[in-house]
């Protein structure tokens, strides 16, 4: 594939996606084979024009509706580039007699797709794997650079998922817990990768003419409100998956991180104390007794471990769980929020707060019960 002249064709499509996958086949008579053999299978085949063919650079090509629903074309006689692709970036990449690599398509019918690619494109089956697949990371999407964020999606989706999988495979967690990693991760991708598109957009101006006069809209806006808007501002939190339901609030934030200091005299970050688990954060206004009643109930039902998280605004008391707070920005928040107490996960989104310490019954409740089997609460 090194000497082709372009390996991927990126177009404007209404979905996001593969649209085109297209095939080499050795000449014009495999051309004229694998079409006898498609339309025998019942499959519409069109022959691909010349403008297409002048696009893709090959001598002949054919197009059919896969089982997928994507759009594959074979094609013949493709046309050299006249020197090997040299990355303007330093990179080296070489695919030699390996060819493309892999495609990667999804279906819920992955028998009828096997069948379709071996017996009648008469692809090749190499391996099988009977336990699910995760993608994250640039594996999973690629963002553009605009916010800065790909690294942290990556992140995101790997704190999203192994919290997940630890539940599932030593927690007892439902096969629905595991669902919701991809109901969680495709929404917010999608977005943050929107905003980033957007800013791109607005930085890559190219027209001089609307580069100054979005310049000075921007500096009359800062002019009229020094206050920026920091970047965690236009990262979403998550719509669903494994959050409380809608009753409760904070659902699916990200729990502010405030610098602590423990009872002993320990200054750290919060989650230096309390590592990845679910915490229970506790205001001084949250009433111990309903705290220690949801708790006790939830342990009895087996439920996951909860640590707690007592905040004092002062002298912090000699007990598990009891810090103070330096920076006031947790407190602060759940101020905002009006919440006595909040349920944060291990990858520190929060499953749902509380605005009276009463309520905690019902939000570690919901979380058992979605714990267990997500689909059984509304
Ligand atoms: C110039 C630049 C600037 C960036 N700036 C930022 C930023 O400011 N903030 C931010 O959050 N993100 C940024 N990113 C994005 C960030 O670097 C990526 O999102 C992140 O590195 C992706 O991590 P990953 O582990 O998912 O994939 P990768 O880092 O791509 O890791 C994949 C690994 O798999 C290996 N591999 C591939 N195929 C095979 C195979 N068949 N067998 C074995 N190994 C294989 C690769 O060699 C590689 O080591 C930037 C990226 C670039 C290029």
């Amino acid at each position: 594939m090194d000497q082709h002249p372009f390996r991927m064709w990126l177009t404007e499509a209404e979905t996001g996606g593969v649209t085109v996958i297209g095939w080499e086949v050795r000449d014009h008579t495999a051309i004229e084979a694998m079409t006898v053999r498609l339309k025998e299978a019942g499959i519409d085949v069109t022959v691909g024009t010349e403008e297409e063919c002048q696009d893709r650079q090959v001598a002949r090509m054919v197009h059919f509706t896969g089982p997928l629903g994507i759009r594959t074309e074979l094609f013949c006689g493709r046309r050299l580039a006249p020197s090997q692709f040299v990355s303007p970036l330093g990179v080296d990449f070489v695919t030699g007699e390996q060819g493309l690599g892999h495609v990667v398509m999804r279906t819920p019918h992955v028998q009828e797709a096997v069948d379709f690619y071996c017996d009648v494109l008469g692809f090749r089956l190499s391996d099988t794997a009977d336990y699910p697949w995760f993608f994250l990371g640039d594996a999973a999407h690629m963002t553009p650079p605009f916010l800065a964020q790909g690294m942290c999606q990556g992140i995101r989706d790997a704190s999203g998922l192994v919290w997940k999988l630890a539940a599932h495979l030593r927690g007892g967690a439902g096969d629905h817990l595991l669902d919701t990693y991809q109901q969680e991760r495709e929404p917010h991708v999608v977005q943050v990768t929107a905003a980033a598109k957007e800013f791109g957009r607005i930085i890559c101006e190219r027209d001089e003419l609307a580069a100054a006069r979005r310049d000075a809209e921007l500096l009359a806006e800062l002019a009229a409100s020094a206050r920026g808007t920091i970047r965690q501002s236009l990262i979403p939190g998550l719509s669903g998956g494994f959050v409380a339901p809608e009753r409760f609030p904070v659902r699916g934030h990200i729990l502010p991180q405030p610098q602590v200091t423990d009872s002993a005299g320990r200054s750290a970050l919060l989650d230096e104390f309390t590592g990845t688990t679910f915490r229970l954060v506790l205001t001084d206004e949250a009433d111990d007794s309903a705290v220690a009643a949801a708790l006790s109930k939830h342990r009895a039902e087996g439920g996951f471990p909860v640590q707690l998280v007592h905040l004092h605004q002062g002298a912090t008391p000699a007990r598990q769980g009891a810090y103070r707070e330096k920076t006031n920005v947790l407190s602060a928040w759940l101020s905002e929020h009006s919440c006595e107490a909040v349920l944060a996960r291990p990858d520190h989104y929060t499953f749902g707060g509380v605005h009276d310490a009463a309520d905690l019954d019902g939000l570690l409740t919901a979380a058992w019960q979605r714990w267990t089997r997500v689909a059984a609460v509304g």
